[in-house]
């Protein structure tokens, strides 16, 4: 297992624009530690294939280097990094056993046949595949496939890390679930480095300790997911993480104190607004907006008055779409909790309410 370490990593393809190069990877910089579990998070295009291909050795970055534990590796090839990888679709040899399929990578490297034997029923038992092991792969349904490709992943004891690109793409929704608490117990249990790569928030945020979010080449906040729920450090992880995620809006210096269209609004930053430049916004989340409740609370000056545009009722609770201007905001709502119809006007918890300069949080 090992420590990865990326510094000042920049990658790009080859392309220009406007003369300069089109950096796919714009800046990347980050530890990982041994034993971690990683999911990198993003949006399609943001570069995380290309981050996961530079660390598993397919890709050599443009700039900057890959260090595992104290060995600059970013020139080796795959092989020597002793990296195991796990794909989108299964990689299995179809005509040989399950057990010949999970003890292929140890007999790979010549592990003798008393050690082959009790790590394969090991990992065949860690993956629900006993009875299937004298079983042709050929006859295993796609989920029975990927787990083939997870256990020939995390079958040697020796690898530095194991990386997963998108590895439930292909499995029926139902067995996802099922497939990435196995996936969690198995790093519990063996602790292998483990990187994930998927652009599913529910994937990352259930299957790793640390998750890396990523947008236009760059990573723009590693955090737990409460860590990215609770305070995030870019409007972009704000709206990614969460459903509905973090409103974001726009905000105004007043005279030193933040304001959206004319509200006065508190928030958690201690910042001297004089000194503050660039573009202002405010981002609350739904679940920390409610209702201003006219008998205790009539007189609050930062209510904002708003327009109900649409209630979606999910049982457990209420998405409220309300209207101030002509910005939209989403609050959730108890399901016991009546909506008032006559002027409704909303509060936003001041702890929550995170003020962004240029997209980035204010502390
Ligand atoms: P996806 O989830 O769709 O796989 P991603 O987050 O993994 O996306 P990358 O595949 O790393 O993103 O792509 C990042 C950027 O680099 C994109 O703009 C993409 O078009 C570009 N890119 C990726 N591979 C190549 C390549 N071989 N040649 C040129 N440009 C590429």
């Amino acid at each position: 297992m090992a420590r990865i370490n990326l510094q000042q990593l920049k990658h790009s393809y080859g392309s220009t624009s406007g003369g300069e190069p089109d950096y796919a990877l714009k800046e990347i910089n980050a530890v990982w530690e041994d034993g971690g579990s990683y999911a990198l998070l993003g949006p399609s295009g943001c570069g995380k294939t290309t981050l996961l291909n530079i660390v598993s050795g397919l890709l050599v970055p443009s700039e900057g280097k890959v260090i595992f534990d104290d060995v600059d590796v970013t020139n080796m090839p795959t092989s020597e990094r002793n990296i195991a990888q796990v794909f989108q679709f299964p990689v299995v040899y179809d005509t040989m056993t399950v057990f010949d399929n999970l003890a292929f990578p140890l007999r790979n490297r010549g592990f003798a046949e008393s050690e082959v034997i009790p790590r394969v029923n090991e990992i065949a038992k860690m993956l629900e595949l006993e009875d299937s092991l004298k079983k042709r792969a050929a006859r295993l349904t796609a989920d029975g496939k990927q787990k083939i490709s997870l256990g020939r992943g995390l079958v040697r004891k020796d690898v530095s890390a194991i990386m997963f690109d998108e590895p439930l793409t292909v499995i029926d929704p139902h067995l996802k679930w099922k497939l990435r608490s196995k996936l969690k117990e198995l790093h519990q249990r063996l602790g292998i480095t483990m990187i994930y790569v998927t652009h599913d928030q529910t994937e990352a945020l259930t299957f790793a300790e640390q998750v890396v979010v990523m947008h236009d080449g760059l990573v723009v906040q590693t955090g737990t997911p409460v860590e990215l729920f609770e305070y995030p450090k870019h409007t972009f992880v704000g709206n990614f993480i969460g459903s509905p995620g973090m409103n974001i809006l726009p905000a105004e210096n007043i005279n030193g104190e933040i304001g959206f269209e004319g509200c006065l609004i508190k928030t958690s930053s201690k910042a001297d607004l004089q000194t503050l430049q660039g573009k202002l916004e405010i981002g609350i989340r739904p679940e920390f907006i409610s209702f201003v409740d006219e008998c205790s609370d009539s007189n609050n000056s930062s209510a904002i008055p708003v327009e109900i545009i649409r209630v979606n009722d999910l049982g457990k609770f209420k998405i409220v779409e309300v209207k101030h201007e002509q910005h939209l905001i989403k609050l959730i709502s108890p399901e016991q909790y009546s909506i008032p119809s006559l002027s409704p006007r909303i509060i936003f918890d001041p702890d929550k309410t995170r003020l962004y300069a240029d997209s980035w949080v204010v502390d």
